[in-house]
């Protein structure tokens, strides 16, 4: 099969900017492109029904940092780098939520919770709550993080010894997000193309050639936005595959968890949802085994999860999961996500290190104002 006279000339003519991937990032650099510059034609092209990356499969937490993450950052990156990022995380947090609103992308500021069960470990993290306080004051706020073990029982949590508070996390309803943000590149006339898998990007003198099974889609510059995906396209970039597997329960009556949650470094997370709980992670557990862009689930990480679930998490409770899911991220040695022009024409922004909430929205824009600069 190959595009009909029509369809190349109606739906794919004349593209000034496509964008490859329709997760958080490819849609926000789409929405600012036309923000900016309302004459452009811009297509997203996405090779699912829907997004099939980690944009509509995240835990929906608004987090930009636990203490033990800043802790494991700081030991791998420079000072000033990692607080910039979790600058970038909280600014980008807002951003979202003033493109779109608290109540279309279901916000809800119920803070978040580190938990831990090795006593040595917590200290460690419970001594630096105050230099991590003063260093974030100006940025976010006053007294972020707070050692609040008070709140353990109140929980019903079993075998768990501390619990450090971020009073400025939040989490979303990820579906309705990513629904009001299609919504709003539509009604800024964004054409995005579903069932679009792009093969190849061939590079001409004034045009990039994007080819694909049923033929070639031509527009100036192109943007790809594919995340874990990124090596398919662009294999050179220093991008790594990570799955999450996720599962949610039916619903618990009198679930007294509220908030989003973090374990083991945040190889293990889990929240409410309404008054059912999700619960994600366990990468850690067989990391080469979960370096992966294929979907799916294995016994080891369904397992501890659930081992988790009945003997520190919900041990009081009886639960029945409902559903479960994987999802997949995008890694790489640095911290920061990879935003740079590739080739003329071509740019890229992707790797959002599992953190694509918070830093979604400013990096789709950052990649936009590239492609602004260049046009
Ligand atoms: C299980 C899980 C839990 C997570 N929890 C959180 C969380 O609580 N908070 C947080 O901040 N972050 C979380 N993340 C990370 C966050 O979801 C991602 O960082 C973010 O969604 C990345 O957005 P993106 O637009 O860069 O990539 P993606 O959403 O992955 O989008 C890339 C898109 O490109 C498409 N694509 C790939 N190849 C092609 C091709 N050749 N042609 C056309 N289309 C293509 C894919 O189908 C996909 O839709 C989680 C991720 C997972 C998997």
């Amino acid at each position: 099969m190959n595009f009909s006279f029509w369809e190349q000339n109606t739906f794919f003519s004349d593209i000034d900017v496509a964008i490859i991937g329709s997760g958080i990032v490819g849609l926000n650099a789409a929405i600012h492109l036309k923000t900016q510059q309302p004459n452009l034609k811009v297509v997203v092209l996405e090779r699912g029904a829907l997004p099939s990356g980690a944009s509509t499969k995240n835990a929906g937490f608004a987090c930009f940092g636990s203490v033990s993450e800043l802790l494991d950052n700081l030991a791998k990156y420079p000072q000033n780098q990692v607080f910039e990022l979790v600058e970038k995380r909280y600014k980008g947090l807002h951003k979202l939520r003033n493109l779109l609103g608290d109540d279309a992308i279901g916000y809800e500021g119920l803070g978040g919770y580190e938990l831990f069960t090795d006593s040595e470990f917590y200290q460690k993290c419970a001594n630096a709550v105050e230099s991590f306080n003063s260093e974030l004051r100006q940025v976010i706020g006053n007294q972020i993080y707070s050692t609040v073990d008070s709140k353990i029982n109140e929980f019903g949590f079993k075998n768990v010894k501390h619990l450090i508070f971020n009073a400025y996390e939040g989490q979303i309803h990820t579906g309705k997000m990513m629904n009001a943000l299609i919504e709003l590149a539509r009604s800024k006339g964004i054409s995005i193309y579903n069932g679009v898998k792009i093969n190849k990007i061939e590079a001409q003198n004034h045009s990039v050639d994007l080819v694909l099974e049923d033929g070639i889609i031509k527009s100036k510059k192109v943007i790809i936005t594919t995340n874990a995906f990124a090596k398919q396209l662009l294999p050179d970039l220093d991008v790594v595959p990570g799955r999450g597997q996720v599962i949610i329960t039916k619903p618990i009556p009198n679930l007294p968890i509220k908030g989003a949650f973090h374990y083991d470094e945040g190889y293990f997370y889990f929240r409410n949802v309404g008054n059912r709980l999700l619960f994600g992670g366990g990468r850690n557990l067989d990391f080469k085994a979960e370096e992966t862009t294929e979907f799916g689930f294995t016994d080891l990480v369904q397992n501890e999860l659930h081992r988790l679930l009945r003997e520190v998490i919900i041990p009081n409770f009886d639960y029945e999961i409902e559903t479960r899911w994987s999802g997949i991220m995008g890694f790489g040695s640095q911290q920061a996500p990879i935003v740079q022009q590739i080739s003329l024409n071509i740019f890229c922004a992707v790797k959002m290190q599992g953190m694509g909430v918070a830093l979604g929205s400013l990096t789709g824009e950052e990649v936009a104002q590239m492609v602004i600069m260049d046009l």
